[in-house]
């Protein structure tokens, strides 16, 4: 289906796409498009304007710190697979957007946008929740800095509010953590049934359930079979059920992939 017809900019700066947002409260930020063109064909998002971020190249770096890798919203899953940061501060990104979906894909998607969809069954959200990110909002009153965990408010919706754009998302560095990513898809490529990202660090596992809530599921446990596997059951999953899946199926998925990554 074609799209309906929009109103069309792409700034030059941040700062000018805030402005931009803030003078029209139907304008929508533009990433890769790779979600927000295809619900715009289907008219389930029907935004009076597109603000294309994709002139911002102060949002495509990577960068990496004292405190970790930096990666600008704008970067692609593309560049965060070749990037040299990535594979030194926190390996397990590039290899968990490596299997995001096809080459197409990979090259237009954004690590922004993947968050700021928030479909719970994106590769993203949980990552970003079992590795503790966080991630930078700006607005027209200047930065806020926001835990993951507080990010994911509910199926599509995220911390960022209208007029506002996400900048960049900050992940710890590995240090001694064992990391690890786990997931059921329909098909090599396809949209996840259950997914799961895992960090362990002192003894503690942090694990982050995707696909059987609105947002990711964190439970902490001590990292052995049964302390995990205790944890998930504790949690009182209640996923949805589809054609793909049964609820209960889901909630088996969790539990066997929470211990597996
Ligand atoms: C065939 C197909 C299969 C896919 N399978 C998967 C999959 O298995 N796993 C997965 O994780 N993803 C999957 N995706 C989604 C893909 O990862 C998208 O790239 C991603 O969800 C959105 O990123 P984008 O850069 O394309 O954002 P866009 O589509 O441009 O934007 C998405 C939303 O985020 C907002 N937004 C984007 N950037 C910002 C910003 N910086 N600040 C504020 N708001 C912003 C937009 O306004 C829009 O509402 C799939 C997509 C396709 C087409």
């Amino acid at each position: 289906m074609l799209l309906r017809e929009v109103e069309y900019a792409r700034p030059s700066s941040v700062e000018e796409a805030l402005r931009l947002l803030a003078v029209n409260d139907g304008a929508r930020a533009l990433a890769g498009g790779q979600t927000l063109i295809n619900v715009m064909k289907a008219r389930a998002a029907s935004p009076d304007a597109l603000i294309d971020l994709n002139g911002l190249d102060e949002l495509r770096a990577i960068r990496t710190g004292r405190d970790g890798l930096e990666l600008g919203a704008m970067a692609t899953y593309t560049q965060i697979m070749a990037s040299s940061e990535v594979e030194v501060t926190r390996p397990i990104v590039a290899e968990v957007v490596g299997t995001i979906a096809d080459v197409q894909v990979r090259n237009r998607g954004t690590i922004g946008g993947n968050v700021c969809s928030n479909d719970p069954t994106n590769h993203f959200p949980p990552l970003a929740a079992a590795l503790g990110a966080e991630l930078t909002i700006a607005g027209p009153d200047g930065e806020r800095s926001v835990s993951a965990e507080d990010f994911f408010e509910g199926v599509y919706l995220t911390a960022v509010q209208p007029g506002e754009l996400l900048t960049s998302v900050r992940i710890p560095a590995k240090g001694d953590a064992r990391d690890g990513w786990s997931a059921v898809t329909l098909g090599k490529e396809g949209t996840g049934i259950v997914n799961v990202a895992a960090s362990v660090a002192d003894g503690t596992a942090r694990i982050a359930i995707g696909c059987v809530a609105a947002t990711p599921v964190v439970v902490t446990a001590s990292a052995d079979e049964t302390a995990i596997r205790d944890a998930v059951r504790s949690a009182d999953l209640d996923p949805p059920a589809d054609v793909h899946a049964s609820a209960e199926y889901r909630r088996h998925l969790a539990e066997v992939l929470a211990h597996t990554p």
